[in-house]
């Protein structure tokens, strides 16, 4: 499959990682908009956000998601504030087809 952020899971492409479990990857964007810029991406192909089922199963996915997120912002960062954004679809900002949390934080502690 033609996806970038597929690639740097499989090994395939090359990321700074910061974090990684058995279902989630975070790793420094390439191109930062903030001083900390750290993408969250599940390890499953997913391409939009909505793509995720409105089921258990689904609604799991999606927790799970974020509450890596918030790990990653507040364990692996030490990020006390912080915005997590997701972009949709190519009118929502989306650039790349596979569902990724932005961490974006001013400062560093
Ligand atoms: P989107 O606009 O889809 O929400 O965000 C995609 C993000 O992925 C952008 O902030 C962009 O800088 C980042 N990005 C695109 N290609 C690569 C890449 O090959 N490696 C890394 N680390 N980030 C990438
Ligand atoms: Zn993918």
């Amino acid at each position: 499959m033609d996806c970038i952020f597929c690639k740097i899971v499989s090994g395939a492409l090359p990321a700074s990682k910061v974090y990684e479990d058995e279902h989630f990857l975070a790793f420094e964007d390439i191109h930062p908009k903030a001083p900390v810029h750290v993408l969250v991406v599940p390890k499953k192909h997913t391409p939009k956000l909505p793509d995720f089922p409105d089921n258990a199963e689904g609604q799991s996915a999606l927790g799970a998601l974020f509450a890596t997120a918030n790990r990653v912002a507040c364990d692996t960062l030490a990020l006390d504030g912080y915005r997590l954004v997701v972009n949709v679809g190519e009118r929502g900002g989306q650039v790349v087809f596979h569902v990724h949390v932005h961490i974006m934080a001013s400062f560093l502690h």
